[in-house]
């Protein structure tokens, strides 16, 4: 009989090999099979004329076959079939590689519904149709994300006989006051009308579910972490007010308001006997670092060893400096872990200033009560676990505080689903005197006067980073017809280093190089052996490099305001004046083609709210509402899962979902067996640790 862990190898229709492919697309069982959603619909009901054809485009005709013919292409030989599609607006060639049998189902008078790709014919300078579906009734049919050699329509083939079984296959694990409460339809109806769709209304309500499930689950996952945390004990570290008050005094400014309050909040965390688990979240410049550096602080007065980790080497050596420099009065011993350095004394030091893959290493930290990690939101349970192996005596049932610090702007809205687990403490104010960095939008025809101050720039001594969205141009090509005029790193790197400025010292950096590539890099830049940085969004969060007064992003609006406003924070770091510019390539094209990628209304919205605002909150906000989240930088590390069917935009269902979960916990997750059940698949489903 037909389990959800039968392997799909036993489905019929999947041999070896589709079950080889199949896996590619991360499909092992018959469950990994029914909960692959559709990501689109192809709507046979609403065709459209081919005279409003657009090249690029995927559509669907409703046409009457006017010829039909079979030929071979010039090379390799293939059967082609070619046919001349009609209806009253006009008429287009329709074409079928390597499918002869096609001559005996289409026929010339027949009317038939056709989906596909628009392509354009440079030899016949015509638009023709890549069909890749045909159909005699206006139905809906999904579409899957395909992988080569599997297609939407094998996988419809698959997956209808289980649609069948649903019922005796899956168990609604929802319990019936949330599917009421909620106005949910239930999980087997959810599933077939996802798949196949009886009516656009039944759809809507099978997303809705579906995307409800994702989000509970979430929720369910993270409250459970929480509970059980609060269950688990730290050290209770009480400050010592006089040394507090000293290391503030000490200080050459003084601390905001905002520095202050999460301070304090940080400070509380650490004097309770459960595992503080916080993120800070504070823009660039904002002063996270001397924060962190007071609870290290407290630490440290008690006896205890902290741990600071920093995404890459060179920031960890940045954070060395400064911090040492901080606490050196208070006769704090900082030492420093990265693969290149190894100057530190786990026995004895404060303060371990490492970098993440430390945490792969078997380090032993006997000592061990506080860890702080920058710009790596969660940090798992496990991780925590593997430092706190050295522990020595009774205090191995003790887990170490956790403070994580981002600089990424995470709107409210979006805090709940992502850091449910996490308490957050938010630096919403910059040090007084902070210099603006001044934005503008550079219109093409003012590109060399751009290059000009730049020119004038590097001459007087400052460096300028120029940041682009593709590594290589061949990129776009794979993404969109409409993607061409989006600047590559490599091609920029050379018309820069070639055409413009060719007596500057013009550096490349971008994710395909290997680390210790991008650290030289990095470090050069630093040193200032390089004037001009061309690079692809890589360019680290974090890294200070005074000098540094221009920020040049070509194809800006491909960037979301926050990642922006991020790179923008990358200048303005020293005493001088900085600028960003932002370039956009094809301002003049029509708002009717903004679907496709290009310049659009909205666009000019987005930018435009760069020039006055410079609150990487309000930026946050501004592209949630304008976009939707899914560009929204840093939610990659964020380590939520990738979710299938709902959307973080939907903040009422996040509530929703959120609130749901909260009940359950009260009431006691163990009195919910099958819900349990569901939890654990999910995990798996989303390797989620
Ligand atoms: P981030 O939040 O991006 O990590 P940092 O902690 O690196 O920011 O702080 C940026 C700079 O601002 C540092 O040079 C730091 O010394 C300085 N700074 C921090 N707090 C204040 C303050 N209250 N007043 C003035 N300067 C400050
Ligand atoms: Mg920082």
């Amino acid at each position: 009989m037909l389990k959800l862990e039968t392997s799909i190898q036993y489905l019929t229709g999947v041999g070896p090999k589709m079950a080889e492919k199949l896996k590619r697309l991360g499909i092992n069982n018959v469950r990994d099979l029914l909960f692959y959603y559709p990501w689109r619909y192809d709507d046979f009901s609403h065709p459209v004329l081919i005279r409003n054809l657009r090249i690029g485009c995927e559509a669907i005709i409703k046409a009457e076959i006017k010829s039909v013919k079979k030929t071979y292409t010039k090379r390799r030989w293939m059967t082609l079939i070619e046919t001349i599609l009609e209806d009253d607006s006009g008429e287009i060639k329709a074409v079928w590689f390597n499918q002869p049998f096609l001559m005996t189902i289409l026929k010339p008078g027949q009317e038939w519904l056709f989906a596909g790709k628009v392509n354009f014919d440079f030899s016949s300078k015509k638009k023709t149709l890549s069909v890749t579906q045909y159909e005699k009734e206006p139905i809906t049919l999904p579409v899957y994300s395909e992988t080569e050699g599997l297609n939407s329509k094998y996988l419809r083939k698959i997956i209808k006989p289980l649609i069948f079984q649903v019922d005796s296959l899956i168990k609604e694990f929802l319990p019936p006051n949330i599917i009421k409460n909620q106005n949910l339809i239930d999980i087997k109806n959810a599933l077939k009308n996802i798949h196949f769709p009886t009516a656009a209304s039944e759809l809507e309500k099978a997303k809705k579910r579906l995307a409800f499930d994702e989000l509970f689950l979430i929720s369910l996952r993270m409250l459970t972490a929480k509970q059980e945390l609060s269950k688990s004990s730290a050290i209770a570290l009480l400050f010592n007010k006089d040394i507090l008050q000293d290391f503030v005094r000490n200080l050459p400014f003084q601390l905001t308001n905002a520095q202050r309050k999460v301070a304090w909040e940080i400070i509380k965390d650490l004097g309770r006997n459960v595992p503080m688990n916080r993120l800070l979240e504070g823009d660039v410049g904002s002063g996270k670092t001397v924060v962190a550096a007071m609870a290290v602080l407290v630490v440290a007065c008690r006896n205890y060893q902290s741990v600071w980790l920093a995404p890459t080497e060179i920031l960890a050596n940045q954070h060395f400096q400064n911090v040492a420099k901080l606490l050196k009065p208070f006769k704090i011993k900082t030492g420093l872990l990265t693969s290149a350095n190894r100057k530190a004394n786990l026995e004895q030091d404060n303060l371990i200033i490492g970098t993440h893959a430390l945490l792969q290493k078997n380090i032993q930290i006997p000592k061990l009560a506080l860890i702080i990690v920058d710009e790596q939101h969660r940090f798992g349970v496990k991780q925590r676990a593997h430092l706190r192996q050295g522990y020595g005596g009774q205090a191995h049932l003790k887990i170490p505080h956790f403070l994580s610090m981002t600089a990424t702007p995470i709107p409210r809205s979006l805090a709940l689903a992502l850091y449910g687990d996490l308490d957050m403490s938010v630096i919403d104010e910059m040090p007084p005197g902070r210099q603006k960095v001044i934005t503008r939008i550079v219109a093409p025809q003012n590109r060399l006067k751009a290059y000009d101050f730049i020119k004038n720039e590097v001459m007087s001594g400052r460096q300028v980073f120029v940041i682009c969205p593709l590594i290589e141009p061949s990129d776009s090509l794979k993404v969109n017809l409409f993607d061409m005029d989006r600047k590559s790193a490599i091609e920029e790197h050379k018309k820069l280093s070639q055409k413009i400025f060719p007596d500057l010292k013009i550096g490349l950096l971008h994710g395909k190089m290997k680390s210790k590539e991008k650290e030289e890099t990095m470090k050069k830049f630093a040193q200032g052996k390089i004037d001009i940085l061309v690079s692809t969004a890589v360019v680290e969060v974090g890294i200070d490099i005074p000098n540094a007064t221009v920020m040049m992003i070509e194809s800006a609006e491909r960037f979301g305001l926050a990642q922006l406003h991020q790179f923008r924070g990358r200048v303005g770091r020293g005493k001088r004046q900085s600028y960003c510019f932002l370039f956009s390539e094809s301002p003049a094209r029509s708002a009717s083609q903004s679907d496709a990628g290009g310049w659009s209304e909205n666009n000019k919205k987005r930018l435009g709210a760069m020039i006055h605002c410079h609150n990487g909150f309000e930026l946050a906000e501004k592209d949630l509402q304008i976009r939707g989240p899914g560009e929204l930088v840093g939610l990659r590390q964020s380590g939520i899962p990738d979710l299938k069917m709902a959307s973080l935009g939907d903040t009422i269902l996040i509530k929703e979902a959120r609130q749901a979960a909260q009940e359950i916990i009260e009431n006691d997750l163990e009195s919910y067996p099958l819900l349990q059940e569901k939890l654990a698949e999910f995990e798996t489903e989303r390797h989620l640790e």
